[in-house]
């Protein structure tokens, strides 16, 4: 019990660089390197477009176009990576964005978000979730619950040991399929913050985000969308992106000043 609520408090170190803070100032743990959140990224991947067909031509081009715009606006070392993406032939209203530069796109969500800036707004918050490195938090905060005497134990008894090759072991092969998994309200919350920045850096009207959400709430009617289950309340939402509004306004006029104005033509 004690060396859980360690492990909660972000306290004990299972290796120096577990302690992290994310993009909005909040305190993470954080065990996997970046190498292996990417190794499982590239194998999510694989394995959605072994389940899923993609799809080409204009809906293809579209959401690459409106990446390649958000992608514009990461910092260096996440815009310079080779950003991959794939549209799935599939109803549900679904995207993603995975750790090393992965996104997947449905076409039911071309249905929902209805026009450039829309689109940006799903994209930005799932690179948000990216950014700020919510798989890996996720990731970390199960397995050292799960795992918690053993890993830090071990950790704590042997000299070489790093924590996340113990962790990586533990987790298995199921792994890749974790960073798919629902996120938690926080993270959705944070998503929405960096995401909303995102948009707006790239040039893209973050009024739309309030739009997008509408209309995904009324898509999804008495049952949302899957991906859906664990964000935050529609009224929670809306009021989070009006609280981010006024900063986000300022970006997107710079963004333009700047001549960033963006034009994906919907399919
Ligand atoms: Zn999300």
């Amino acid at each position: 019990m004690r060396w859980m609520k360690a492990v909660g408090a972000c306290a004990l170190m299972v290796t120096v660089a577990a302690c992290s803070t994310s993009p909005t100032g909040r305190s993470q743990m954080l065990l996997l390197d970046e190498q292996q959140l990417s190794q499982m990224g590239a194998q999510a991947f694989d394995q959605y477009q072994q389940e899923l067909p993609t799809v080409s031509g204009r809906q293809l081009e579209y959401v690459q176009c409106v990446t390649r715009n958000v992608v514009q606006a990461l910092p260096e070392d996440q815009r310079n990576q080779n950003w991959q993406v794939k549209v799935f032939e599939s109803e549900d209203a679904n995207a993603f964005a995975l750790p090393g530069g992965y996104v997947g796109v449905n076409t039911g969500l071309l249905d929902v978000a209805t026009n450039q800036d829309q689109l940006a707004t799903v994209i930005g918050h799932e690179i948000g979730h990216v950014l700020a490195h919510h798989a890996n938090e996720r990731a970390s905060t199960e397995s050292a619950t799960q795992l918690g005497m053993s890993v830090v134990g071990t950790a704590l008894g042997s000299q070489g040991v790093t924590g996340s090759d113990q962790l990586m072991a533990a987790m298995g092969m199921g792994a890749q399929y974790g960073i798919l998994l629902p996120f938690s309200r926080s993270h959705e919350s944070e998503a929405d913050t960096i995401g909303l920045q995102l948009m707006a850096d790239a040039g893209f009207d973050p009024r739309a985000s309030v739009q997008l959400w509408q209309n995904m709430s009324a898509a999804g009617g008495g049952q949302p969308p899957e991906w859906m289950s664990t964000h935050p309340a529609h009224g929670n939402r809306i009021a989070g992106l009006e609280a981010g509004m006024n900063d986000a306004m300022a970006r997107y006029e710079q963004a333009q000043a700047r001549g960033l104005t963006p034009s994906c033509k919907a399919p």
